[in-house]
């Protein structure tokens, strides 16, 4: 779209180039990655490198990731009391997630609802670690879910910690990762996570392809919520969606090269706009702005605003963001996020999202802080639909 600054990444990133051009090369090819001609075999090829990228992307091995439809169905996937280990056979009766994940995760999965319990944030929107001990120190064998960084806040998450707390009490560890993959370090060793759960389309592939990762060929998940052909080594029947994999796996190499720079990028460009909006509103708070958050993400707040208002406003001056998570039926709740981290309702219904990623421009943050600075003023003088 011409004239248009796009500042809502975290919502979804634009197609890279390179995912465009495998996305229809794939299109144009026939081929069920299941047949054995060699328009199958050619298929097949397509996803298997698709797999070798988005492994490569967390440091896993290619025989450890399954595609799914989206981040929402790896999520959903993972989620199963049925997870076994090589060593334990048993199911696992209890989920502890944290209370700022993803509406995916706080769904609780295949876990009945009587056995999902949260654990709390701190008010800087990083995990509190002494409660996540000891609500797994309450459940033997819990499945636990933690996400590396917060959509909302952009707040990275002491992951490689909590694995270290959640295995000591006989645990496993899924970590959503739709958010930080690209941005920041993610490597499924290194972090400790059991499962991890990516996303194609927070990476510049395309909506509608997601994976489960797991750490090692140990990890079993015993109830596939799709059944039917066998695909995915029987663990997500369908036939594959070939062209979204292909994409998937071509922005995962993208990233992979580009990582260090964007994040550069969109780091530079966030201390920026940050400044300029500190700058025109000395009293706006910005969440989570003294611990690491993801370089492209600023959530923020003044006291008064009314962020479904602020979107439209902002929307009108060619400015695209969001009031915290987006929502698919386009109604605007209040932030669960920031309600766990103890902000005020005054704030908490003023608060605004800015991502930012590698298309952004300098220029593009100026257009942001102009209109937000006629929106400050007329915020100022209790203007009515801007101000709550
Ligand atoms: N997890 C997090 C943290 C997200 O931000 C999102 C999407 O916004 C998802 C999961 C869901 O991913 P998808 O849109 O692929 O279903």
């Amino acid at each position: 779209m011409p004239n248009r600054s796009y500042f809502d990444w975290n919502a979804t990133a634009p197609l890279r180039e390179e995912a465009k051009a495998a996305l229809q090369d794939a299109l144009a090819a026939a081929g069920n990655p299941s047949s054995v001609h060699a328009e199958g075999r050619a298929a097949r090829r397509l996803v298997e490198h698709a797999r070798e990228e988005v492994a490569a992307l967390v440091a896993a091995r290619p025989a450890d990731v399954f595609f799914t439809s989206s981040g929402t169905e790896a999520n959903m996937l993972a989620l199963t009391p049925a997870i076994e280990t090589a060593t334990e056979k048993l199911q696992r009766d209890r989920l502890l997630i944290s209370a700022i994940e993803h509406a995916s995760v706080r769904a609780g999965g295949r876990f009945p609802r009587e056995a999902v319990a949260e654990f709390p944030v701190n008010p800087d929107g990083r995990v509190n670690l002494a409660a996540l001990k000891s609500a797994v120190a309450q459940s033997p064998r819990p499945l636990v879910s933690l996400m590396l960084a917060n959509n909302e806040t952009g707040v990275v998450q002491p992951v490689a910690a909590a694995a270290a707390i959640v295995h000591a009490g006989g645990g496993l560890l899924h970590v959503d990762a739709v958010q930080a993959v690209g941005r920041i370090a993610c490597d499924i060793g290194a972090l400790g996570a059991d499962l991890l759960t990516l996303s194609a389309h927070k990476i510049g592939g395309a909506t509608g392809v997601g994976a489960l990762v797991r750490a090692n060929e140990d990890i079993h998940i015993g109830n596939p919520l799709i059944r039917g052909g066998g695909q995915e080594r029987g663990l997500r029947a369908g036939t594959e969606n070939v062209a979204g994999i292909a994409a998937f796996g071509a922005a995962a190499a993208a990233v992979r090269r580009a990582q260090s720079s964007e994040t550069a990028h969109t780091l530079a460009l966030r201390d920026c706009l940050e400044t300029g909006l500190r700058a025109i509103s000395p009293q706006a708070l910005i969440f989570g702005a003294g611990v690491e958050r993801l370089p492209n993400t600023t959530l923020f707040s003044a006291a008064g605003l009314k962020a479904e208002t602020a979107v439209i406003a902002f929307d009108l001056e060619g400015v695209a963001v969001s009031s915290g998570a987006a929502c698919s039926s386009g109604k605007v709740q209040p932030s669960h996020v920031l309600a766990a981290m103890g902000v005020s309702p005054a704030l908490l219904r003023g608060a605004v999202r800015v991502s930012l990623g590698w298309t952004t421009t300098k220029a593009d943050v100026e257009t942001f802080l102009g209109a937000w600075r006629k929106l400050a003023t007329a915020l100022s003088k209790g203007q009515p639909g801007i101000a709550a």
